[in-house]
């Protein structure tokens, strides 16, 4: 492309941006994945979640000249992103299952056409014989697979049907492709542009960083009352909270639902349509809380989840970035907050071991499993090592995580981490770490007396620290490999060779230090998209936010479709007075300015706005 076609295209794609899209800038790669896609690059598009992918092919797909067909996974998302479309007047439909035959056929009329710039297609819809000869009578101009990793057979989304979706490539020889992804290693890239066959693609990959996302880990102690003072500073807002099991997601959210919050369940056990409806509710209405297990979240894109909260462990770090990954989407800040303790180290290496996956799965896994262990207990910046971990550099140290807003303190745990460990070598290496630290603390049990381990040298030594302290020094000693824990023996503790050099004292041991009085949420300072409000815009604020819930209930669409939380708290701060002043807030296109303007300024003039200016 020349010099100033390639100009053009950037003028072309910012005005799309500012008049439909009603941005100000364009956000990391955006422009360049926009100018490579218009002028029929094929492109692989890596960045992380909330980092605007849609943008990048949704601008190519208003500038190219014909139908821009989107391969998405989930049906349920389908129709809110259409929606989203709609309210910023662009031309796009959906194929998918969940249509009626009516339907369907409005929406066939409209591709043959030309009307369409977009259509979301389901991939075992597309390549149904029949889409394939609608759209090849048609002017397809660009090819878009969003969730491209569900290609992969190594990844965890993997799906048959995009695994066919190679086979387009011969319906389509001349249209750009863009595929599109959150995660994705070295190898799962390499089989995307193998198995869509891509054609020398331009490489995009963003950083993996969250730069809203506050990263906090906290020692499990009462867990209720810990989830509970965090919550207090998540109050009106929409979360999730992750357990492992059906069980607990059930108990956690009747326990929530008492505690006077709205909170939904949503697990595998549940019926598909109880499942769909509380997904929709979470999708749709304001402060609305969502407890699941792993069950819930591809592909989940509601902007604005101001917190993901982890009441168990994930399995991976791979794992918590990707469920941590759903806060926060807007940019404005969000939390992503973890408990774990002990018991949960305990129980996730047994499970390891006790599945029946090949050893060198399980070796995989375990060493997954020890990096995320590692990362709880990690005492500098937590994000850096979070990024380090996918092979992403950050230069100093965030600013927004626990470990940099309150640096945690360490102590020299020499002497006791000795004690435990010749405690539980005096004791025969056959105990659980209940009856090791009775022993240790000197406590006088029937088992302590059964076993004769009142005899012992070690009997008593550690009773200067409480029980709490204990478990901590164990949990960290098993992370750090001085300890395992046998599932064979019903979680008896054993010594491993790195715990030589530490009984003999050839090395020091410090660790952290355990707060675990429970904290509200705190955000700390890290990159805001928006302004924090004073308390007399947040009562606007809060105006403004039934205003967009009642003109999105009408229209049966979820309230972030007419105005983000972003585009509402910039309007609340900015007050603008006049349409044209509204114009400039982030988020407010022409379409949505002409939809909705009027009325979000005579709220904003009941409050006063303005009223002086007129
Ligand atoms: P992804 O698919 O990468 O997770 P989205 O495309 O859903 O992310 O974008 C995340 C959010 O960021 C959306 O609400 C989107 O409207 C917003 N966004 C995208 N690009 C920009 C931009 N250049 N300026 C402001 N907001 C943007
Ligand atoms: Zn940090």
């Amino acid at each position: 492309m020349s010099e100033s076609a390639s100009g053009d295209v950037r003028q072309r794609a910012g005005a799309l941006l500012d008049r439909t899209f009603g941005y100000p800038s364009f956000r990391g790669q955006q422009l360049e994945i926009i100018e490579a896609t218009v002028r029929g690059d094929d492109n692989l598009v890596l960045m992380p979640t909330g980092g605007g992918k849609s943008l990048c092919y949704q601008i190519p797909a208003l500038i190219r000249p014909g139908i821009a067909v989107v391969v998405s996974p989930l049906i349920a998302l389908m129709q809110d992103q259409v929606s989203a479309l709609h309210q910023l007047g662009v031309a796009a439909e959906f194929l998918n299952s969940s249509l009626g035959a009516e339907d369907e056929a409005r929406v066939h009329r409209r591709i043959t056409a030309g009307e369409l710039d977009l259509l979301y297609v389901a991939p075992e819809r597309l390549l149904q014989a029949r889409t394939l000869e609608l759209l090849a009578h048609s002017s397809v101009g660009l090819i878009a697979i969003d969730e491209a990793h569900c290609v992969s057979q190594w990844g965890h989304d993997f799906r048959q049907d995009y695994l066919e979706l190679g086979r387009l490539r011969e319906h389509f020889p001349d249209v750009p492709w863009i595929a599109l992804t959150a995660t994705a290693d070295q190898r799962t890239r390499e089989e995307i542009i193998e198995r869509l066959h891509l054609r020398a693609p331009n490489r995009f990959v963003s950083s993996f960083d969250r730069p809203n996302i506050c990263y906090a880990v906290q020692t499990k102690t009462d867990a209720r009352r810990q989830l509970a003072a965090f919550l207090e500073g998540h109050r009106g807002e929409c979360g999730i909270v992750y357990c492992l099991s059906r069980a607990k997601v059930e108990s956690t959210a009747a326990w929530l639902n008492a505690a006077g919050y709205t909170a939904l369940p949503y697990h595998a056990g549940l019926q598909a349509e109880v499942r769909s409806e509380h997904q929709r509710r979470f999708l749709h209405e304001d402060a609305t809380i969502i407890v699941a297990t792993i069950a819930f979240g591809m592909g989940i894109d509601k902007p604005d989840v101001r917190f993901v909260a982890h009441l168990d462990l994930p399995k991976s770090i791979e794992a918590y970035y990707q469920e941590t990954g759903r806060a926060g989407r807007d940019g404005a800040p969000a939390d992503a907050w973890m408990i774990y303790g002990l018991q949960d180290v305990v129980r996730l290496r047994q499970m390891l071991d006790a599945s029946d996956a090949a050893e060198a799965q399980k070796r995989i896994e375990r060493g997954k499993l020890d990096a995320l262990l590692g990362w709880c207990e990690i005492t500098s910046c937590r994000r850096r090592a979070l990024l380090a971990y996918f092979g992403d550099e950050l230069g100093r140290a965030c600013g927004n995580c626990d470990t940099c807003l309150k640096p945690p303190v360490t102590w020299d745990a020499t002497l006791a981490a000795q004690q435990l460990l010749s405690c539980i070598y005096r004791t025969g290496q056959r105990f659980g770490a209940g009856h090791v630290l009775d022993v240790l603390m000197g406590k006088r049990t029937d088992k302590v007396k059964q076993h004769g381990h009142e005899q012992v040298s070690t009997f008593g030594i550690g009773a200067g620290f409480d029980v709490k302290r204990w478990r901590s020094v164990l949990r960290q000693l098993m992370v750090e490999g001085y300890i395992t824990a046998d599932p064979e023996r019903y979680g008896a503790l054993t010594l491993t060779p790195e715990s030589r050099p530490l009984l003999r004292g050839d090395i020091e041991l410090h660790l952290r230090e355990d707060t675990s009085a429970p904290t509200k949420a705190k955000r700390g300072g890290g990159k805001r998209a928006t302004v924090d409000l004073n308390p007399a815009d947040e009562a606007l604020w809060e105006e403004l936010r039934a205003l967009r819930t009642r003109l999105a209930k009408d229209q049966g669409l979820p309230p972030y479709t007419v105005f983000h939380d972003a585009t509402l708290r910039d309007m609340a701060s900015a007050r603008p007075a006049s349409l044209d002043a509204m114009r400039a807030i982030s988020g407010v296109g022409e379409v949505k300015l002409e939809r909705y303007g009027h009325e979000f300024l005579s709220v904003l003039r009941d409050h006063g706005v303005g009223a002086t200016a007129e």
